[in-house]
């Protein structure tokens, strides 16, 4: 076969340069660990940015997927298909909600309930037609379509690719009061991401959230929680919202409701905001798709026993306490919740890519994120043991 050289030569000369990956080429993969094309074996302390939030290839899943592949790949939705009345109904009860939109793609589900919320805007709330606003915040990551980077306040995402979609109001990240101030009769909905992925997990205060849906619901404004990255027992729950007491109007769900396995994505909410697409006004030829349907039922299947929340929660702490003693030794924070960590590189020790290039060497892959932070997100089927590994890597990377 080919070397890692010349598979690294190939992608570079025949793919579009959107990404700037780490030099390994993986060939399989197996719980918390990959194997590269020569053999080199890495944990993987990423997880496909959580999608691969239950290990790679967990047998339940996988299983899930031969199973449908050899009965029914793809109907459309213009025609019912077995999975589909399960799935939809398995994702709504493990929101607590009673409706759910299937999608594909995490943007697309951005894109969906931006779609939803104007329209809720415009038939149940009133706002005069094509008023309508969103309130979102500083650093937010939703996703890289015209829309979404309409609304991004970083220039890598947003410049050359203008002009943008307006409707959208920007206030800092973390203060409640910000989005109360920049509600007027025409907002529909406030979109934030519970904890900020992208932005290097950013943790806001405690009592952001709850005063963040005390207000959207005073002044009857939809509340939708972007979970793509957050959700799905990253952070230790179900739903991040869970772990400060908030129920959104919208959950936004993502990257691991498809397992690893297959892009599946969602809407969820109530009746009375879903309800407002009828028929012909909304769709995704493959969105809710038999074998996205098939995986889908099966991650929740596996979310509903708590189990993958808990090991989240038990090891996150095991993870937090050995990354907190790091601060002032060549890191300069940590934020931590559950097994979800973005870990601030003293500059000088070098980028956050360089500490992630020396990782490599070491046997564990991780992503920079924004130059100086490490983000750290392993399979929730971690052991502690593979943790240890993982952070003596680490700690031997921060020295050089
Ligand atoms: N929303 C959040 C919070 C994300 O982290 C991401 C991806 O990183 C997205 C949306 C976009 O998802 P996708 O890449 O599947 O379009």
């Amino acid at each position: 076969g080919l070397s890692t050289s010349e598979r690294i030569a190939q992608a570079e000369r025949w793919a579009a340069h959107n990404y700037h990956p780490l030099p390994v080429v993986i060939e399989s993969a197996e719980g918390a660990w990959v194997t590269d094309v020569d053999g080199r074996r890495y944990l993987d302390f990423l997880a496909a940015y959580s999608a691969v939030n239950f290990g790679h290839r967990h047998p339940a899943l996988t299983a899930a997927a031969h199973a449908q592949l050899d009965r029914l790949t793809l109907t459309s939705r213009a025609f019912g298909s077995a999975p589909f009345g399960p799935f939809v109904e398995a994702v709504a009860r493990l929101a607590g909600k009673q409706m759910v939109l299937p999608m594909n793609t995490g943007a697309e589900a951005v894109e969906s309930a931006i779609k939803i919320s104007r329209k809720w805007g415009y038939d149940v709330k009133g706002v005069p037609a094509d008023a309508a606003t969103i309130v979102v915040a500083h650093g937010n990551f939703h996703g890289r379509t015209t829309t979404i980077v309409s609304f991004s306040d970083d220039p890598v995402a947003t410049t050359g690719f203008g002009p943008f979609t307006p409707g959208f109001r920007l206030v800092p990240y973390g203060d409640a009061a910000a989005i109360e101030a920049a509600i007027d009769e025409t907002t529909v909905a406030v979109l934030l991401e519970p904890i900020q992925g992208e932005a290097g997990v950013i943790i806001p205060p405690p009592s952001y959230l709850p005063e963040v849906r005390a207000i959207t619901a005073a002044r009857n404004v939809l509340l939708i929680a972007d979970e793509i990255q957050s959700g799905l027992g990253r952070t230790g729950a179900t739903f991040a919202c869970d772990l400060v007491g908030v129920v959104p109007d919208l959950y936004l769900l993502g990257k691991a409701l498809g397992g690893g396995i297959v892009p599946v994505s969602a809407v969820v909410g109530d009746r009375e905001v879903l309800g407002v697409l009828h028929p012909g006004e909304h769709g995704s030829t493959f969105g809710g798709n038999p074998v996205a349907a098939a995986v889908g039922t099966a991650v929740v299947d596996l979310l509903e026993t708590g189990e993958m929340q808990q090991r989240a929660k038990t090891m996150g702490e095991v993870l937090d306490a050995r990354l907190q003693r790091l601060v002032g030794n060549g890191v300069t924070a940590v934020r931590a919740v559950g097994l979800w960590a973005g870990v601030d590189i003293d500059p000088a020790l070098g980028t956050a890519r360089q500490v992630c290039e020396r990782l490599m060497a070491r046997g564990v892959l991780a992503k920079d994120t924004h130059g100086h932070t490490v983000r750290f997100a392993p399979p929730l089927i971690v052991t502690e043991a593979e943790l240890d590994l993982a952070l003596t890597a680490f700690e031997e990377s921060l020295r050089g």
